[in-house]
């Protein structure tokens, strides 16, 4: 059995960085050791950068790559919500040669393209939000192992069950396509997996949650958290600028119960069935929330896990989350890209860079933990992925940090 040899100024293991070392793998890329720089042989591979495992996408939809340079920046997110409800359709663009494209095919090309940018990047894991099965035949073929959070939408008591059938069936469509597929991936299809999971306290009525709560016991499930002060508002007085979203979907006021408490303590409570919940975003979410979810989480047998999309925070509202607050509370972090119709590229090596210039103190190695070992923690694929140790999976990615670019190099 032949073997590869990468040498880097820096290797991350999933923990910490390691300095004059070279990492060694098998012939198809898979960790075997990480040895001195004099004890490495012949045949190294010198290298400009970070060696690190695979990254770890925890937040995207690739099913919006089509919105890809259509809404504009820093509309703040009620706008920006409006317009991904409205322009979510794809529209025929003229081509090149002036002919139209067909805007289905629009979509799956764009899809295509987004999916071979993560790969090409180095990401080897991604919790993938779709509202519709547009994906299923891409992520039937990648060799990116997919975490699909099927998104439902259901403002109304009343159509809630409609609702959730409606969203079972896109997950059987998803799950289906992924293990009949005939094209062997580098990733088993079995290991994919297919969760039923809550957009945001703002499109999700109480019947509906409940429901989710239980189909979901024990599995890994999402949701867009405190993104705009205004989710608040909802909970705590029924009003707020949510109602123009609300108008767009025939709604005259706000269809949710008013509690008099903040969106995440109104909407926590409604889940006690093991399951490890992504708060996405958590841009508006106050310290006294911070403490309050953990606590829940804790007496409720929950396990909450924030996921940080700084890039799409500064693309929507030009605001950034409150990741010192998340590391005071020994909050569990993750690092997402979101969708095309809210950053300019896919990339958690930019994704690094960016928190690493809004928060310069966070050492780069407790940066680099959120992107590939916390990720795969939270996805529950830390036994394959996530970091270099015997047995692992994890791929090999150069990060080329000054620049917020990577690329795999397995
Ligand atoms: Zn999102």
């Amino acid at each position: 059995m032949g073997f590869k040899k990468f040498r880097a100024k820096q290797i991350f293991d999933g923990y910490r960085l390691h300095e004059n070392k070279v990492l060694v793998t098998d012939d198809s890329g898979h960790f075997e050791a990480l040895v001195p720089d004099n004890d490495a042989g012949d045949d190294v591979q010198g290298l400009e950068g970070i060696i690190t495992p695979g990254l770890i996408n925890c937040h995207c939809h690739l099913e919006l790559s089509h919105l890809k340079n259509v809404i504009p920046p820093h509309t703040g997110l009620i706008e920006f919500l409006c317009s991904v409800v409205t322009k979510r359709e794809a529209s025929p663009n003229p081509s090149e040669g002036g002919a139209y494209e067909d805007p289905e095919e629009k979509k799956i090309r764009a899809i295509i393209d987004a999916e071979k940018e993560m790969y090409d990047n180095g990401i080897v894991a991604v919790g993938d939000i779709g509202n519709t099965a547009d994906t299923a035949l891409i992520k039937s073929q990648s060799k990116i192992r997919w975490q699909n959070f099927v998104e439902v939408l259901s403002f109304t008591d009343e159509k809630a069950d409609e609702n959730i059938k409606h969203f079972q069936s896109v997950a059987e469509i998803l799950e289906t396509q992924l293990q009949t597929s005939n094209i062997k991936p580098a990733c088993p299809a079995g290991r994919h997996r297919t969760s039923i999971v809550p957009h945001a306290p703002y499109s999700i009525s109480p019947k509906t949650f409940q429901l989710i709560n239980q189909l979901t016991k024990n599995q890994v499930i999402s949701i867009h958290n405190q993104e705009h002060p205004a989710e608040n508002d909802l909970y705590q007085t029924g009003g707020g600028e949510y109602l123009k979203l609300f108008k767009i979907f025939g709604l005259d006021h706000s269809p949710f119960p008013v509690t008099g408490k903040t969106s995440i303590q109104s909407v926590l409570p409604y889940f006690n069935n093991g399951q490890t919940i992504f708060l996405v975003h958590n841009t508006s979410m106050a310290e006294e929330d911070i403490i309050w979810a953990n606590e829940y989480a804790e007496s409720a047998g929950l396990k909450l896990v924030y996921c940080l999309c700084i890039n799409a925070n500064l693309y929507i509202e030009n605001k950034v989350p409150p990741i010192d607050l998340l590391m005071k509370h020994n909050c569990h972090i993750v690092i997402g890209t979101d969708s095309y119709s809210s950053n300019w590229q896919l990339s958690i090596a930019k994704e690094i860079e960016t928190i690493h210039k809004h928060f310069p103190h966070i050492p780069l190695e407790t940066i680099l933990q959120w992107a590939t070992s916390n990720g795969a923690k939270a996805l529950q694929w830390d036994d394959e992925l996530g970091s270099f140790e015997k047995g692992r999976e994890s791929g090999v990615t150069l990060i080329k940090h000054n620049q917020g670019v990577s690329q795999r190099l397995t």
